[in-house]
């Protein structure tokens, strides 16, 4: 239906995301791992004002409540760059209703849809954390592949929800940047990044771990013992790496620190010794020459 270029593909290890002659690119695969830990319920509130706004818009035909859509969607696309898409492909709607001038706006303007975003990632979420538990962890690295994918599915049996429900998705081998190939996403939702990247991620067979400073799965995509991401970053915007080699080192400085006293003080009383300053037996007991246990005060 759109008329628009929305391209996503994985090259060398990152992802791009390219619109609008604007291009976003990260190691793959960040976004799937931050939309996994994207609070949902704290954007709900802005999902429900913008169906608020797209009723007016539908009822009184007027542009500015649009605006208030496309502003808050490019607030949204601040949080994950899925929403980059989201807004992107809602100011086309929005602007194509208005070309039409409103003939046809169900059908331009999927309400229902846009409504149910924060409760479809909420289920999504869950979908990929049993995917990450059951199939793609590294402590299940030994079983087979299609085992655990067996496991998996069949879990579906039970609740249906309970698993991804991988659909066939719009791509292409095309063209990307400068003169490569790949195979090309065209999105038509958030949910089909999702479908690309967790198809990728088991194709690649990439082992994931709970990182050890914020307890969140990471892609061990480098050194296969690493215990941090990269991903998560606290309020100075150091990564969990980050701060785990400033540990790491601050840690080693001090067993450094305590090994160069011990040196220091094993060859100063070993010279007492040499000097007859102090008896051999006193070498651990005494703090200076001249002061024993008797006569310390
Ligand atoms: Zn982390």
């Amino acid at each position: 239906m759109s008329n628009y270029n929305f391209q996503y593909y994985i090259k060398d290890g990152e992802e791009h995301f390219v619109f609008d002659r604007e291009e976003k690119s990260f190691p793959f695969p960040e976004n799937l791992l931050r939309i996994l830990y994207l609070d949902m319920w704290k954007l709900e509130p802005m999902f429900k004002e913008m169906d608020k706004s797209l009723l007016d818009f539908m009822r009184e035909k007027e542009w500015q409540y649009a605006q208030d859509i496309i502003s808050r969607l490019n607030e949204l696309a601040q949080e994950h760059v899925y929403f980059e898409f989201l807004c992107f492909d809602w100011q086309w709607r929005l602007e194509e209703t208005m070309r039409k001038e409103f003939k046809g706006m169900h059908e331009l303007l999927p309400r229902k849809q846009l409504r149910h975003i924060p409760s479809d990632i909420d289920t999504m979420q869950k979908q990929i954390m049993k995917l990450f538990e059951t199939v793609l962890d590294i402590n299940k690295k030994k079983q087979p592949m299609g085992e655990k994918l067996e496991l998996y599915f069949e879990s579906a049996k039970l609740h249906s929800l309970s698993v991804f429900d991988f659909q066939s998705l719009q791509t292409c081998f095309e063209r990307v940047g400068s003169g490569d190939y790949a195979e090309v996403l065209h999105p038509t939702s958030i949910k089909d990044f999702i479908d690309f990247s967790l198809r990728e991620c088991i194709k690649r067979e990439i082992s994931m771990r709970i990182c050890k400073s914020c307890g969140r799965y990471f892609a061990v995509t480098g050194r296969i013992n690493s215990e941090y991401c990269s991903v998560t970053r606290d309020k100075k915007g150091r990564t969990c790496k980050e701060i785990g080699a400033i540990k790491l080192w601050n840690s080693t400085k001090g067993t450094d620190e305590i090994f160069k006293i011990y040196r220091r003080e094993y060859k100063k009383r070993f010279a007492w010794i040499k000097a007859g300053r102090i008896a051999p037996s006193d070498f651990l007991r005494l703090e200076r020459p001249g002061v024993t246990e008797k006569n310390r005060v």
